[in-house]
């Protein structure tokens, strides 16, 4: 491996001649990828468009997290990536960034079986109390509106910009360099390996890996990966939860979309599928959207109709299917530039696989870097 650029840096400052592996982007991926670079003892350069790291998605968040996903392949990282968030041992703060107030996915009826058998698989890789609730009106503070329960009280939020600046933070005392307000132009191939474009200069890399977010469905050249990748916008609402409404679990319904997590111990943040695709990401908060979630979340929480609204953040991420024969497989894929890997889009649930996703992808991707030039 090469040693430039190893040097610990502050965000921004100069640009090195080189680095193993070149990542773009700090949001929550690539913060998670170029901790397990580091780690792993690669030479790491991170550049971040904006002025801080976790300015895209990562940012606008709520973070529910869980081990249950329907999607087998998501739900194979969502686990690990719950035990990450469960240890202390892995943060640089010496704290697990999990606020464990419970999760509950809501499913028709007809799930049943698959949630026993998912409870299941969960207790026995996390020691957890997961289970399943069944002709009840109501679990964890959520009204089930006829559904049945998966509840797993082991899980919850984080918050993903703190477990962004843990990430990078545990990177640049591994070595790399995080160079905020600096965009990346274009990567190119120059004898056979990345030469990344930014702002502040060139660079060459073993490996680049694109870690753009919604940007990654219109990318900078050399970074386009191949499946299409499209932006489509998230929208939640933050309400105020006065007495006599009760506490509650992090929430999902499969059937409708509808999602909610408690904030703090007053206040619920809600959402619901906000189908506008090739959104731009600083798109104004939709009030017709706001007011729809909330009246379609009183099946759930029937205090919702007389909460106060407190604000409405909207975002984006990026949707596009699992990427395909590359490393890291539905991981990564291709961009036609050798060595240069765009991550797959999370389609809205980049949080809870994070930490799973992370290490898969530093290892694909540190082992091309390091491999011969072709
Ligand atoms: C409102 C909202 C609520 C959400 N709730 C949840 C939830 O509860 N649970 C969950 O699991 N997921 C949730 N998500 C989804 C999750 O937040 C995302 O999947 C995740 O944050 C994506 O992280 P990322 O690092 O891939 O992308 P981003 O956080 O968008 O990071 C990409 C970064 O790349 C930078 N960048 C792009 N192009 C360039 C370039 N050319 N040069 C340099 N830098 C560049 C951007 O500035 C950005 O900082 C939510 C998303 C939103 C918007």
């Amino acid at each position: 491996m090469s040693q430039a650029g190893t040097a610990a840096s502050p965000r921004g400052g100069d640009v090195p001649a080189g680095a193993d592996v070149v990542v773009v982007g700090a949001g929550i991926t690539g913060a998670a990828v170029a901790h397990h670079l580091a780690r792993r003892g690669a030479s790491v350069v991170v550049f971040e468009q904006s002025g801080q790291p976790g300015a895209g998605a990562t940012g606008r968040s709520g973070g529910m997290v869980r081990a249950y996903d329907p999607d087998p392949a998501i739900a194979e990282l969502a686990l690990p990536s719950l035990a990450a968030y469960r240890d202390p041992g892995r943060w640089a703060s010496g704290r697990a960034p999990l606020h464990a107030v419970g999760a509950v996915t809501v499913a028709d009826p007809a799930r049943e079986p698959a949630l026993r058998e998912a409870a299941g698989r969960i207790n026995g890789a996390l020691r957890a109390s997961a289970h399943v609730v069944a002709g009840r009106a109501e679990a964890a503070g959520v009204r089930l509106a006829g559904g049945v329960a998966l509840v797993e009280p082991e899980a919850g939020w984080v918050a993903p910009t703190e477990v962004t600046a843990d990430w990078l933070e545990q990177a640049g005392a591994d070595g790399a360099a995080v160079h905020c307000g600096v965009r990346v132009r274009a990567v190119e191939a120059r004898d056979g390996r990345p030469a990344v474009v930014t702002d502040a200069g060139v660079i060459r890399a073993g490996a680049v890996v694109a870690a753009a977010g919604p940007w990654a469905a219109d990318p900078a050249p050399g970074l386009r990966p191949a499946s299409p990748v499209r932006s489509r916008s998230i929208q939640v609402s933050i309400v105020e939860r006065r007495p006599p409404a009760p506490s509650h679990a992090t929430f999902v319904d499969l059937r409708t979309g509808l999602y909610a997590k408690p904030v703090g111990s007053d206040r619920t943040l809600i959402g619901m599928p906000h189908l506008v695709w090739d959104s731009p990401f600083d798109a104004r908060p939709d009030p017709a959207h706001a007011r729809a979630t909330v009246s379609a979340l009183t099946a759930h929480f029937p205090w919702l109709t007389t909460a106060p609204h407190l604000s409405t953040v909207r975002g984006a991420d990026a949707y596009g299917p699992p990427g395909g024969g590359g490393p890291a497989s539905g991981l990564l894929e291709g961009t036609g530039v050798p060595h240069v890997w765009s991550v797959r889009g999370w389609n809205g649930g980049g949080v809870k696989t994070a930490p799973e996703a992370g290490r898969r992808i530093a290892d694909a991707v540190l082992a091309d870097a390091c491999s011969d030039v072709a």
